[in-house]
């Protein structure tokens, strides 16, 4: 169907539902079609630790967004949104503004970095691309270092193991404010990475809250200290600063609240999907399964909002796979309840590693970012087999 004029479809950010919309896009006459992204690749978040702890090469795990751009007709724009105009529906770039008829935002979290651990040794683990930056820059110091972890989430702990795995000489500290590590999984989970993490050397500090780093020291409320050389930052995540200016109905962290056809519940012509969007009636943990997930949906939403047809749903799954990276080829299965039944972990394990952790290893060549959408593909599908089988809390 042709459109009777012309619309603008706008997706800012290069997350990984973007990524699928590109992937999945075929030409629609009277619709141009434009991503605005800081960077010209994105890392596929599934295989950061795997990179870290040296399993992939850095072009095996980011997906080129402008070679995406370029397969599926869509303009691309290197750059990084500043501001969103919902009057005059225009977006703000370095030198310019942008219109727009639809717009949809895919732009991740990062996580919250308080003034008073604000130091050139802490480094917020997100933007991803950015925290691989820094992370290139200390694995060139050839000396053993004492590198901190704060924040005890699925991500903090995959780090922890892969950092231990690639640094063999060094300390590594994982502290957590929580009395439980992996507070969102399960207690086999939690139990059993904590073994690992133990019997792997690294420290583990619960009920810690980090409260400042100061000349490298940093402390805990509980009174705790600790020199070391990096401090990396795993907490709780936010949403982009700028959108509060913006007008639109976010929550409490600065996320777009949206209904869960993934459009915001203020403003009809905004999309958003994958962490900065919080699904108004079943908010999500922030993982990038869900980013995964989200793709396809928005895809359809997009194209069925720009010819005014009604839209689908997208129904998050009651439980999803985790697998838990442990540095050394192998995962911690998490699914549900069920993740705290060895026999079904351990089945989960090994399906994950024949299934996809291989799977990538063999498929990636560093020019083909079409192999790691096939792998997300694979992934999703994959995960939706085993949730026929799931049980409902
Ligand atoms: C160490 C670590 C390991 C993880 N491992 C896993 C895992 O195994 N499984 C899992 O499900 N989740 C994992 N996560 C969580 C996962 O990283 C995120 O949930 C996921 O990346 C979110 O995807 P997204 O599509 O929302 O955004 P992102 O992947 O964060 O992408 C957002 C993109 O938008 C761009 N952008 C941001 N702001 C702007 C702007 N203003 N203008 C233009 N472009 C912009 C960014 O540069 C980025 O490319 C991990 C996280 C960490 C930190």
């Amino acid at each position: 169907m042709v459109l009777s004029t012309a619309k603008n479809l706008l997706l800012i950010g290069g997350g990984h539902s973007h990524a699928l919309v590109l992937h999945y896009w075929r030409s629609l006459p009277g619709v141009d079609l434009t991503l605005i992204s800081e960077n010209s690749t994105t890392p596929y978040s599934g295989m950061v630790p795997g990179y870290i702890a040296g399993f992939y090469d850095r072009e095996e795990c980011f997906i080129d967004l402008e070679e995406l751009c370029h397969r599926s007709g869509a303009h691309f724009i290197k750059d990084r949104v500043t501001a969103l105009d919902l009057d005059s529906q225009t977006v703000r770039i370095t030198d310019r503004s942008l219109s727009f008829d639809l717009v949809s935002l895919d732009i991740g979290s990062s996580p919250l970095v308080p003034d008073s651990v604000s130091s050139p040794w802490v480094i917020p683990v997100k933007p991803i691309g950015q925290f691989l930056a820094r992370w290139e820059e200390i694995r060139q110091i050839h000396r053993p270092l004492t590198i901190a972890i704060v924040g005890g989430g699925a991500g903090g702990v995959e780090l922890a193991f892969a950092i231990a795995s690639k640094l063999q000489n060094s300390q590594i500290h994982l502290i957590h404010q929580g009395k439980n590590l992996l507070p969102s999984h399960n207690d086999w989970v939690q139990q059993k990475a904590l073994q690992k993490l133990e019997a792997r050397g690294i420290k583990v500090h619960l009920n810690n809250a980090v409260v400042q780093v100061k000349d490298q020291i940093l402390s805990s409320h509980t009174g705790f200290h600790l020199t070391c050389d990096f401090v990396l930052w795993v907490t709780q995540a936010r949403g982009a600063s700028w959108l509060r200016s913006s007008g639109l109905t976010l929550d409490d962290r600065d996320f777009i609240l949206v209904n869960n056809c993934l459009r915001s519940v203020s403003h009809p012509f905004v999309f958003a999907s994958g962490d900065i969007a919080s699904l108004v009636n079943c908010p999500l943990p922030k993982a990038g399964v869900f980013a995964v997930r989200q793709g396809l949906p928005l895809y359809r939403n997009l194209r069925r909002s720009l010819h005014n047809q009604s839209l689908v749903p997208f129904r998050p799954p009651v439980n999803y796979l985790s697998l838990i990276g442990t540095g050394d080829g192998r995962a911690i299965a998490s699914w549900g309840r069920w993740g705290g039944r060895r026999a079904v972990a351990m089945a989960c394990q090994k399906l994950y590693r024949s299934a996809v952790y291989g799977k990538i290893r063999e498929a990636h060549t560093p020019s083909n970012c079409f192999s790691v959408l096939e792998e997300i593909r694979t992934y999703v599908a994959f995960s939706e087999t085993l949730s026929l089988f799931g049980r409902r809390d």
